[in-house]
């Protein structure tokens, strides 16, 4: 029995053999070879025909995707065929045939080369680009009737298999049939690739980070435990019977906490808890519908404004905003004014190159340089809060001087509704995003001039730790739930606590349910989480205690590695799940 240690990108687990699959790029597979001056029309003609083919089946894709409620999963489909919609990666590949004569596979495969290597070199955020040129690579190449992927033993077309691979592309996720799929173990990944957010959506465990060449072989038998990112190749008897009992508990609890839907989020203790839902789409409010809850606690709006060639006027939003209001039956929503970045640049956003994305224009910083773009989401904003409960969120504030351009930006909104005649709230309640240092040392006074503030622990890690946000090589490095983060946690829990003001955690931490005994210790008491993880949370709560006496955060504060933090961790976890006494004791 080997154990090998990776990261998880998709939780769940699996037990079952496992089937080698490469997809890997191999030059000696793709043909070469030189054509005459004559043939180059036809040549060009076999490409066009590939590249429609390839267009042809990417637009089914989407329409089977139409029907998973995740609209990310439709987006990376979208995108990869805006991709191949450019007319500049077509025309490089037919000016290469011209130019040098060479067959159509040629061309796609140097193209492709050239796209994947410029991509690794970037930032972080387009380096995950290099996955989806990969599989436009495989879905070309096929359409011309060339290499794919393929099972290196007949094991896995016959019967569910765990896929062991160099790394796992959105194409993979779709196209190896679910039910032939237990999990996937690779080599490279990462929490937000395109391929981990569609297995999320499968509900498939993905582990990342393992050496698959090296130590996994066809039928070798393991086990994938998606939660601890632990893949144990021919495990003894024992270890068997331990996963095969820790499946049959996690799926009782799966229908264990359907039952809990309609019960308010409260402790083992009844202290009730906040428990909201983070939305990025429409398409989600189908999804929150069916719990008892308080409301949205972050609503991303970028959805309204990327991959668009133009803003959203300011009606469209209005009638968006009314939408989610309605759908949450007078409960709060908390929209967030636009909160631009690296990751999520809008197409008409024209900005200088810059060299460190996530220290240069984002969240605050942006809405100077496109003043008319936010005074429109604002207008749009307080003509909707007529309709309900709509509370506006500042995105990542550094320092007072950004809160003061939000109030601004709201005055001037006001005096513009004011002479156009138009009717809406006037008594809306601000907060802000608290994901700097900055602000959150600052949290003290920031809090004066605001209504609440939302604790983005996304951000927030990535600046405290100096980490980029979404690189497997630093993110395996420290714990998602660093000590360092709890500390500024607990300041701004004070400065809540002291101007009387919520203080909700909305960054993903927040949807792992292992810590909300430390959570709830240091006084947290309002989350807003993914959809898919809120039922787990609510139920999970129901076990958790608060103990004054308690010596839990003095043994997180003395773990002093993330392998110790792990273990901390893990153990609670067992605890709830044996429905153990107070969890934060
Ligand atoms: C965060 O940073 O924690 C957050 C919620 O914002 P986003 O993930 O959208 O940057
Ligand atoms: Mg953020």
């Amino acid at each position: 029995m080997r154990t090998l240690q990776g990261m998880a990108s998709s939780s769940g687990f699996a037990v079952g053999i496992t089937c080698v699959y490469s997809d890997e790029y191999e030059e000696s597979v793709v043909s070469h070879y030189n054509i005459s001056e004559e043939q180059v029309s036809n040549e060009i003609a076999r490409l066009k025909e590939g590249f429609e083919k390839a267009k042809s089946l990417m637009q089914d894709i989407i329409k089977v995707s139409e029907k998973f409620s995740d609209k990310k999963v439709k987006e990376i489909f979208n995108t990869h065929l805006m991709i191949l919609n450019d007319p500049e990666l077509f025309e490089k590949m037919s000016g290469l045939i011209k130019e040098k004569k060479i067959n159509a596979e040629h061309a796609v495969a140097d193209v492709f080369e050239e796209y994947i290597n410029m991509y690794k070199t970037k930032d972080v955020h387009f380096r995950e680009l290099v996955h989806d040129f990969i599989d436009l690579r495989s879905r070309v190449l096929t359409s011309l009737g060339g290499a794919a992927g393929h099972f290196e033993c007949p094991v896995g077309e016959r019967q569910p298999v765990i896929v062991a691979s160099k790394r796992l592309t959105p194409h993979m996720v779709l196209n190896i049939p679910r039910e032939d799929v237990l999990a996937f173990v690779t080599e490279e990944g990462g929490y937000t690739t395109h391929s981990a957010i569609l297995a999320r959506s499968f509900g498939i465990p993905v582990i990342f980070g393992i050496n698959v060449k090296e130590n996994l072989k066809c039928t070798d038998r393991v086990i994938v435990d998606g939660f601890s990112g632990k893949v144990i190749v021919l495990p003894d008897e024992e270890t068997e019977k331990y996963y095969l009992k820790k499946i049959e508990k996690y799926n009782k609890r799966k229908v264990f906490c359907d039952t809990k839907r309609d019960i308010s989020p409260q402790t083992k203790s009844h202290i009730r808890v906040k428990l909201k839902f983070n939305i990025s789409a429409p398409n989600e409010l189908e999804i929150i519908k069916n719990f008892r809850h308080d409301g949205i606690g972050l609503l991303r709006t970028e959805f309204l404004f990327l991959e668009k060639e133009k803003p959203p006027s300011e009606d469209e939003q209005f009638d968006m905003y009314k939408l989610f209001l309605e759908g949450t039956a007078g409960k709060p929503v908390v929209v967030r004014l636009l909160d631009i970045g690296a990751d999520k640049l809008p197409l008409y956003f024209k900005l200088p190159p810059q060299t460190n994305p996530d220290l240069e224009i984002k969240g605050a910083r942006a809405v100077e340089g496109f003043y008319d773009i936010y005074l429109a989401q604002a207008k749009a904003l307080l003509r909707a809060a007529k309709h309900g409960d709509l509370r506006i969120l500042y995105p990542m504030v550094s320092d007072t001087s950004d809160v003061f351009t939000f109030k601004k930006l709201f005055s001037d909104a006001k005096k513009i509704l004011r002479a156009e005649k138009k009717t809406f709230n006037d008594k809306i309640t601000y907060g802000i995003m608290i994901e700097t240092p900055s602000a959150a040392l600052m949290a003290d006074k920031l809090l004066k001039d605001v209504g609440f503030a939302n604790i983005g622990s996304n951000d927030l890690l990535q600046y405290t730790l100096a980490a980029s946000r979404g690189n497997p090589l630093v993110e395996k490095r420290y714990h998602i739930l660093h000590p360092s983060m709890v500390k500024l946690f607990e300041m701004i829990v004070r400065a809540g606590r002291i101007h009387k003001k919520e203080i909700c955690l909305c960054g993903e931490v927040g949807s792992i349910e292992e810590f909300y005994p430390l959570f709830l210790k240091i006084g947290l008491r309002s989350f807003s989480v993914a959809p898919a993880r809120f039922p787990y949370i609510k139920c999970d709560l129901l076990h958790i205690g608060i103990a004054k006496k308690s010596n839990m955060l003095k043994k997180f504060y003395s773990a002093e590695s993330k392998h110790a933090l792990d273990k901390l961790f893990k153990r609670k976890y067992d605890f709830i799940k044996r429905g153990g006494k107070n969890e934060a004791d």
